[in-house]
C-alpha cells in the first residue's frame, strides 16, 4: 500500500495506476474490525481501493468530542498493511488539503434532516455531506463503502449523490460487532470499564425488541426498549425509533408498516459520556 498526504500526489497516482473500478472507503481512523470489513470488501470488487482516514472537524457539533477523538495513525496503517495490496492508498490528508478554503456550503436533505441524529446531532449531516462530498471531488470513486451502522448516514449520501449526480455507486456493508454483541466503534475504546460491560445491553434490547413487532404496538416496544435500557445505572435513551430504510420516516402504528418495504430500529444512547448509535432490521415476515 501507499500512503499519500496531497491532493496532487493522490490525483497523480489514481491517473498513473489507470484501473477501474476505483473504490473508496472514508474513514476517521482509530480503525477496527469493522472499517476493515468495507476495506475487504472494496477490495473484492475494485482493483484500486483508496482508504481515507481523516478526522473531519465540520461534522462535529461537540468541539469536546472532536478533542477527544481517538486518533493513533500507526496502529491503523499497521491494521491497513495486513488487509491491502500494493497499489492501494491510504490517503491522511490534513485539513488544509480538504478545506484550501472554509467550507461553507449548506445541503438540504428533506425528511433526513428531521429525524433521529439531525435533530440531536445540528449540523452534523452538512459536515459529513461536505467532506464526502470533497473526497468524491478529489478521488472521482466508482463505488464508495459505508456501514450500516451510521444507518442515516448512508440515506443522506445517498441523497448527496441523487442531488449533486454524482457517478458513484454506494454500497451498505453489515455492522461488525464484539463477540457480546455491541457494535465496533472507534468510540467504545472511550468507554470506561464499568460502562463497557453495561453498554451489550443495546443490542441485546433492540434486538429482543425486533422479535416483538407482530403480538405488539409500536407504543409497547418503544416503552420496552428506553424502560429496558435505562434500568442500567448511566445508559440514557436519546431516541429510538422504527423506520423505513429510504425515506427514514419514524412509524407510530404497526399498520403504517406496508410489506415489502424494509425497516429499522435505530437507537441512540448516551453511555456515561459517551455516546453510542446501533440499529437493527424489524422483519415484517
Ligand atoms: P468512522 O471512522 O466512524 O467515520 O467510520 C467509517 C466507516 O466505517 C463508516 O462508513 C462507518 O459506518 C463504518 N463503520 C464503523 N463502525 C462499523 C461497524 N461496526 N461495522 C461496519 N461498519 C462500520
Amino acid at each position: 500500500m501507499k500512503v499519500i498526504r496531497t491532493v496532487k500526489e493522490l490525483q497523480k497516482q489514481i491517473k498513473d495506476l489507470h484501473l477501474s473500478p476505483v473504490g473508496l472507503v472514508p474513514t476517521m481512523g482509530a480503525l477496527h474490525k469493522g472499517h476493515l470489513s468495507l476495506v475487504r470488501n472494496a477490495i473484492t470488487q475494485c482493483p484500486l481501493v483508496v482508504i481515507s482516514i481523516y478526522v473531519n472537524p465540520t461534522q462535529f457539533n461537540d468541539k469536546k468530542d472532536l478533542k477527544n477523538y481517538p486518533r493513533d495513525i500507526q496502529s491503523d496503517l499497521d491494521l491497513l498493511r495486513k488487509v491491502t495490496r500494493k497499489d492501494d492508498i491510504i490517503f491522511i490528508p490534513d485539513d488544509k488539503e480538504i478545506y484550501p478554503v472554509e467550507d461553507k456550503r449548506i445541503f438540504h436533505f428533506g425528511n433526513l434532516d428531521n429525524v433521529m441524529e439531525a435533530l440531536h446531532r445540528p449540523g452534523h449531516f452538512n459536515g459529513v455531506a461536505q467532506v464526502v462530498g470533497r473526497l468524491f471531488d478529489i478521488v472521482k470513486p466508482d463505488v464508495a463503502y459505508f456501514g450500516m451502522k451510521d444507518f442515516q448516514q448512508i440515506a443522506v449520501i445517498k441523497e448527496l449523490v441523487r442531488q449533486y449526480k454524482y457517478n458513484v455507486k454506494i454500497v451498505g456493508n453489515p455492522i461488525i460487532r464484539e463477540p457480546d454483541g455491541l457494535a465496533m466503534s472507534s468510540r467504545n475504546r472511550l468507554l470506561e470499564p464499568e460502562m463497557r460491560k453495561k453498554v451489550p445491553l443495546i443490542y441485546k434490547t433492540i434486538s429482543s425488541a425486533s422479535g416483538m413487532i407482530h403480538k405488539n404496538t409500536i407504543s409497547e416496544i418503544r416503552n420496552y426498549v428506553r424502560g429496558t435500557i435505562e434500568k442500567a445505572n448511566g445508559l440514557h435513551v436519546e431516541y429510538f425509533e422504527i423506520v423505513d430504510d429510504t425515506k427514514l420516516k419514524p412509524v407510530s402504528t404497526r399498520r403504517e408498516m406496508k410489506k415489502g418495504n424494509r425497516y429499522y430500529g435505530c437507537i441512540a444512547v448516551q453511555a456515561g459520556k459517551i455516546r453510542l448509535i446501533d440499529n437493527i432490521e424489524f422483519p415484517l415476515v
